[in-house]
């Protein structure tokens, strides 16, 4: 084994034959959604058996379409988890609605479902909950509470390719479901998101939005004999088609999407059972019913007895410990942020650290150590003895 290696949080991993299924849609001047797109899409509705599959720009468009999709406007509130990728907060913003931050469960990263009841208002719309790092948060209570408060939910599944709740794949069980493509994440077409429902009146009002509100695609145009046809626009919509290009991308890598899962998991097997013993580390919990995807591998920094008071100490601790992984070459993260710190949150909402203590801890404690699929076993096992023997 080298004594110095250069792993990457993350690595791209594409096969020959995805390099070169990008040259089709070049080739025959498609370039913008069309065909491939379309298989693409028809492929993850297959995968994640869900009825309707919409392929766009992101994940933040993704989110962001569901809502307006849905008529989520000023005035409106929408229950975001505190500790999450920024975009999930944002799009509600975009749309002029107001967040309701609420705070998650330190063991699992995601909403605590205890709190969402207890922030719930006369102009609350949607709960968004997000599958963080792979892992579903726990969808059954989530979707009572919304059918009691009649409240939509919009899953954000950007981190959940692979992640099923009790068998079903996330993304299925909320109003709607929203998937990230980014090179972040375990299947990529560079910037790209999906949205799968099983309405097909929302898929519809969807599918209508991301083409600027048209009523006919490109592809069903180019298929017809009435060239005098245009499409009407019912919508004041929006550009956030994927192109043929990344369709093609995407659509070539379903076709090994269960090995990259199963390849994902072994990895983070392997993980788990090389760090049980080190109570410093807690490594990420997956529950009886839930299969993680393992977008990442986010662990809690000596996770005994954290709170508010002695944050700081293992923050600095955590900090020299990453400073010393990256001068070994191994690159780790902070899980995500908390968002409430953001200064935009901060300052637009007044938010202080103790507002969401969990999701605060988590942003000043967590440790992402890298996983991908195409990591070699020496990449791996040089992480493994270099953290066992950290401390
Ligand atoms: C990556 C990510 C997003 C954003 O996805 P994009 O495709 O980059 O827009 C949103 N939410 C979460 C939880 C993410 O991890």
């Amino acid at each position: 084994m080298t004594s110095k290696m250069n792993i990457p949080i993350a690595r791209t991993s594409l096969l020959e034959n995805e390099i070169q299924s990008v040259i089709a849609p070049l080739e025959n001047g498609w370039l913008v959604q069309g065909p491939k797109v379309e298989e693409f899409e028809s492929k993850w509705s297959k995968f994640t058996s869900s009825e309707n599959s919409l392929a766009v720009t992101s994940c933040t468009t993704a989110l962001h379409l569901s809502l307006a999709a849905l008529d989520f406007g000023p005035g409106d509130e929408a229950i975001v988890p505190a500790f999450t990728w920024i975009s999930t907060a944002n799009v509600v913003e975009h749309l002029g609605g107001k967040v309701i931050f609420c705070d998650i469960d330190p063991d699992t990263f995601n909403i605590d479902v205890s709190q969402i009841e207890g922030k719930i208002t006369s102009k609350t719309k949607a709960i968004l909950p997000v599958h963080l790092f792979g892992l579903a948060a726990d969808m059954d209570p989530i979707n009572d509470i919304a059918e009691r408060h009649n409240l939509w939910v919009v899953e954000d599944a950007a981190c959940g390719f692979g992640a099923k709740y009790f068998g079903r794949h996330v993304g299925t069980l909320g109003t709607t479901g929203c998937f990230s493509f980014h090179p972040r994440k375990a299947l990529t077409t560079g910037e790209g998101g999906m949205v799968t429902t099983s309405d097909s009146k929302l898929a519809d009002k969807i599918r209508c939005l991301r083409d600027h509100g048209a009523t006919m695609s490109d592809l069903q145009r180019h298929m017809g004999a009435k060239p005098y046809l245009l499409a009407d626009h019912p919508e004041a919509g929006y550009n956030q088609r994927m192109t043929d290009i990344q369709g093609a991308l995407g659509s070539a890598q379903m076709d090994r999407a269960n090995e990259i899962i199963l390849e994902r998991r072994n990895l983070a097997n392997i993980y788990n059972e090389a760090f049980s013993t080190l109570e410093w580390l807690r490594t990420p919990v997956c529950y009886e019913g839930y299969e993680h995807g393992y977008q990442s591998y986010p662990c809690m920094f000596r996770p005994e007895n954290l709170s508010l008071q002695n944050v700081k100490e293992v923050n600095q601790a955590r900090n020299a410990w990453m400073e010393l992984l990256q001068t070994a070459g191994i690159s780790t993260r902070p899980a995500t942020h908390a968002v409430h710190m953001l200064s935009y949150y901060q300052k637009k909402y007044k938010c202080e650290p103790k507002d969401y203590p969990n999701a605060y801890i988590a942003n000043e404690c967590s440790i992402s150590l890298p996983l991908f699929h195409g990591m070699t076993e020496d990449e791996q096992n040089f992480v493994i003895e270099f953290v066992k023997n950290s401390f």
